[in-house]
């Protein structure tokens, strides 16, 4: 059985680059007769938006996608990601870490996504404060799993990335936690999503070991990136997505995603085009490149 989910993050409205996560990740789990579940990745609560949870989800439904369930909200779920990081703690993965970004810069080394934590704290908080974050520590052994589009990944954490952070100061959840649990509980079959996020899957396979759930198939579509590099986002006034031009826009997603759409979809109803697809759908089209200038 396949189960797939497209799981948004409500810090704006839907754009281009998040259109072509859910073209991506819809058609196939459709196209392998899946279920398609929608979350909400809203853990980060001081980043989101106010109403654009809601905005995302007519403007899915706008577009014809169809979910299966209920939509899931991280926001609501801390007591389950609570009971991963007790079962972490208890095995002796966590520890308390109270070193400011300062005192973090002058010590560490340079990693694959910023600073390789040194693991100051491991063995106690060298400045016991009573706001401090919670990390897991990592191993030496070699993370690697085999991308359907990227190929195969190889990243050594206790190099790359370093002890990371599961808990911040602020008492919140961190992202690479919370993505662990909903997919497992959610028994999440297949992650289809975008490149920006491949760097982060050793961590997530990392932690479905420790926390023994099952590993899912990774698919890493490109990233819809502007003229300057940057990921789309409300930072750099990505334009929301418009509800009028909803068949241009999933024939635009579709010839991102290489799938050769003809013209014809830009003027067909919506299950047309969504019936097009998805009976046509060949992820091994889409592109191996990480990032496409739009
Ligand atoms: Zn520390």
């Amino acid at each position: 059985m396949y189960v797939g989910r497209f799981a948004p993050s409500p810090t704006g409205p839907l754009h281009f680059g998040s259109l072509v996560a859910a073209v991506a990740s819809y058609c196939e789990a459709k196209a392998n007769q899946g279920l398609w579940l929608v979350r909400m990745e809203d853990v980060d609560k001081p980043r989101e938006m106010k109403g654009a949870a809601d905005e995302i989800l007519h403007t899915l439904l706008a577009f014809g996608f169809e979910w299966s369930g209920e939509v899931v909200y991280q926001s609501q779920r801390t007591s389950l990601y609570q009971q991963a990081f007790d079962q972490l703690q208890n095995n002796g993965f966590i520890y308390a870490c109270s070193c400011s970004r300062k005192e973090i810069a002058d010590s560490a080394t340079n990693g694959i996504e910023g600073l390789v934590y040194p693991g100051t704290c491991r063995s106690g908080m060298l400045q016991p404060r009573a706001q401090h974050a919670w990390r897991v520590k990592v191993t030496d052994e070699i993370v690697s799993f085999n991308d359907a589009i990227q190929g195969y990944q190889v990243q050594q954490l206790s190099r790359d990335i370093g002890d990371f952070v599961l808990k911040r100061a602020d008492g919140l959840f961190a992202y690479q936690l919370a993505v662990v649990v909903d997919d497992a509980l959610q028994h999440i079959t297949h992650i289809v999503r975008g490149a920006d996020l491949l760097n982060s899957t050793p961590r997530q396979i990392y932690l479905q070991q420790l926390l023994g759930f099952n590993q899912p198939l990774y698919t890493h579509i490109p990233l819809a990136v502007n003229n300057q590099g940057e990921k789309l986002s409300k930072q750099n006034l990505a334009l929301p997505i418009n509800k009028q031009h909803a068949p241009q826009l999933i024939f635009d997603a579709l010839v991102f995603l290489g799938q050769n759409p003809p013209l014809a979809i830009k003027q067909s109803s919506l299950p047309e085009v969504w019936q097009w697809a998805i009976q046509n759908w060949q992820n091994s089209k889409i592109s191996h490149q990480q990032s496409i200038n739009i």
